[in-house]
């Protein structure tokens, strides 16, 4: 029963408080909403009916703070549901609460949110990876069946691979942005995390389409499950080569799965892997930077620049550097002919395989609280902008632990063939045995 089945979650959220997955929960009202699906005959046949869904603190759900996890917007209401959620509303999803992150976004750990960091289920004096780091850490202790992030240079993957569950950026303008609070427009995509692939692919079934309320969307037909083996894997030397000893095993592990499936690997060279993170942090820097310029103190809570955290005044202090006039030339333009470098020689190297695995993440979380650099914490991302930079569909599977530390595995594919990325997921977890720990 749904009432009982929203209980028993409520329950478990109030016991694993010191996660810090959660920002707000609205006890009442979700109880309120679980009473009304469960007397409703029409919402039992619908997708989700039954699904408990958690919201990443930059996604609108009117009636709820939307904070970003930042003082900010500490007060902000929001006053209207994301496109995403009025689709999960319509098709009888019941949302349980907002979840933690990084501050606005800005993160790979889930240590800079203004509500405190989120811990690791898996491995709790570690980060949890960001900024979707509620949302993973909330599916990874079951506190939730599946929970919405957001991926600007992967938000969604990387917490995804810290916390052993798997997590799914679509292609650039398969899912609406209305609604999300923007850290870099030309890369930011809502997603779905969840403890299997196929709910991946049922929630975005159900999110993906075009928007007219965002022109950047697209319609893609419905995803469905399909064999992969006769699926040509593509394999990096270089996307290897930057990972620890340890996962890179895990990885090679993972590629052998996928010849045990039928599957033919292929390997590949990958040019200018070094221009990745300098080229999505520039743009990143300069798109925030402009987004944030709405946050002035008039309209919506605070004056950004004077409540914020040290890395989001980092980014819109050098973000506001490189838009003036006089640097456009030297830093944003060139990084915009970067992006078309590193976007064409993914197309390339993508031409004869259906899928290019890697590493998710090249490292194993640190521990909460040890200091890194920002350019220690950047080169968490190395492998996941990559997609962002090229608006391709990308996911991560868990394929492994070390020292009980979860390892997840990357899989990317041409833009638009999520349905690919998907079906591999789907087919790795069932020839997997699970989280296995040497
Ligand atoms: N870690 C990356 C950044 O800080 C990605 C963040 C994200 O995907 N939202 O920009």
């Amino acid at each position: 029963m749904l009432v009982e089945k929203v209980e028993e979650y409520l329950e478990r959220i109030e016991k694993n408080k010191d996660l810090n997955a959660f920002i707000e929960v609205q006890k009442d009202r979700v109880l309120e909403e679980a009473k009304k699906l469960e007397k409703d005959d029409k919402a039992k046949r619908k997708p989700l009916y039954g699904k408990i869904i958690a919201v990443k603190a930059n996604i609108n759900v009117e009636g709820y703070t939307i904070s970003c996890a930042s003082k900010t917007l500490e007060n902000y209401v929001a006053p209207y549901n994301a496109t995403v959620i009025e689709k999960i509303i319509e098709n009888g999803g019941l949302i349980i609460g907002i979840t933690n992150m990084d501050e606005f976004a800005c993160g790979s750990s889930g240590e800079t949110s203004y509500y405190g960091p989120t811990k690791n289920p898996k491995a709790k004096d570690r980060i949890p990876g960001g900024s979707s780091s509620g949302s993973a850490a909330a599916v990874s202790a079951g506190l939730c069946d599946i929970a919405l992030g957001s991926d600007t240079g992967g938000s969604i993957r990387n917490p995804s691979s810290h916390c052993g569950v798997s997590g799914f950026k679509p292609s650039y303008g398969v899912v609406s942005r209305y609604g999300l609070c923007d850290l870099a427009m030309s890369f930011d995509q809502i997603g779905p995390i969840a403890d299997n692939s196929k709910d991946l692919m049922l929630m975005m079934n159900i999110i993906k389409g075009e928007d007219l309320k965002d022109t950047t969307t697209v319609n893609i037909p419905e995803l469905k499950e399909k064999d992969i083996n006769n699926f040509k894997v593509g394999v990096v030397e270089e996307f290897l080569e930057v990972a620890d000893d340890k996962i890179r095993e895990k990885v090679e592990r993972a590629i052998e799965i996928f010849k045990d499936l039928g599957c033919e690997i292929v390997n590949l060279k990958y040019k200018y892997l070094d221009l990745a993170l300098p080229t999505y942090y520039l743009i990143n820097y300069v798109e925030f930077f402009s987004s944030t310029r709405r946050y002035d103190g008039r309209r919506y809570g605070y004056r950004i620049e004077e409540v914020c955290g040290e890395e989001v005044l980092r980014r819109i202090i050098i973000g506001s550097m490189i838009s003036q006039k006089e640097y456009s030339g030297k830093y944003y333009k060139n990084a915009l002919k970067a992006r078309n470098l590193l976007r064409k020689e993914m197309i390339r190297i993508m031409k004869d395989v259906d899928i290019v695995v890697s590493p998710t993440v090249p490292k194993l979380p640190h521990k909460l609280g040890e200091k890194l650099s920002p350019m220690d914490m950047y080169s968490y991302d190395v492998l996941t902008v990559l997609a962002n930079i090229c608006g391709i569909p990308a996911g991560s599977v868990p394929c492994g632990a070390i020292n009980k530390i979860p390892v997840g595995l990357q899989i990317m594919a041409k833009p638009f063939e999520d349905e690919k990325v998907l079906n591999a997921m789907i087919a790795f977890e069932n020839q997997f045995g699970g989280l296995n720990d040497e």
